[in-house]
């Protein structure tokens, strides 16, 4: 975009509006005052069970949701862009291996996954470790902490665009820190991730968020997200 010295005003080529006015006050928090907190430790009333739709049934227990077997769960609320904190514990007590160790994953709109896993010491294909983007993009370093720790994943999310027809007219774009490590630098999404050839598929704009129910007593706590 080019700005014009004189009004500050976009230039022809300009799809952004004109830096005018003063930032918006808030408090960053945590959480940020602008944010939709979607777990604060109570409970899970943000979100359903995708097994059937009722209640999210993950036990919630001393500020933490643990999966526990019952199926994955989606937020009740739909969004596009957004940013998006949460924080995740793989079980103290290793068990399993590879894929099968402290496995779990957060689902941007409902179909793109940033796998969840205990990747400290535990070998598995590169694009399918902590952080990946679920065999599409592998992180680009091993930012994991040990099992039992708590982490956090901060994610910047632009949702693909798609036309009236279904034509897909931008991918979706995400950027990861991992722990504050920088692990996703604004990636291209190639489809959703359950895929092994992914091929968009359109959906709306807005979709819930989700978090995968693999088996493994994958811990939670202190999700929120700011639309963008
Ligand atoms: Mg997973």
């Amino acid at each position: 975009m080019i700005l014009t010295a004189a009004t500050g005003a976009a230039g022809p080529e300009g799809d952004t509006p004109p830096p005018k006015g003063e930032p918006r006050v808030m408090d960053p928090g945590p959480p940020p005052s602008d944010a939709i907190v979607l777990f604060d430790g109570n409970d899970l009333s943000q979100w359903r069970c995708d097994n059937g739709g009722g209640p999210a049934k993950w036990e919630v227990k001393d500020g933490v949701a643990t999966v526990n077997g019952t199926g994955g769960i989606s937020t009740k609320e739909s969004f596009g862009d957004c940013q998006l904190h949460i924080e995740w514990a793989t079980p103290a007590e290793v068990q399993g291996e590879g894929q099968g160790r402290g496995n779990s994953g957060v689902f941007l709109s409902s179909r793109y996954e940033i796998q969840v896993l205990d990747s400290y010491d535990n070998k598995t294909y590169f694009d399918g470790q902590a952080g990946a983007i679920y065999k599409q993009h592998a992180p680009l370093v091993n930012a994991s902490r040990k099992p039992g720790e708590w982490q956090v994943y901060d994610v910047i999310y632009h949702a693909p665009r798609f036309d009236g027809a279904g034509k897909l007219l931008r991918p979706g774009i995400v950027t990861v820190l991992q722990n504050g490590i920088l692990i996703q630098d604004h990636v291209e999404i190639l489809g959703p991730t359950a895929n092994p050839n992914p091929k968009y598929e359109p959906h709306p704009l807005k979709q819930p968020l989700a978090l995968q129910d693999h088996g493994n007593p994958v811990r939670y706590r202190n999700i929120w997200i700011r639309e963008l």
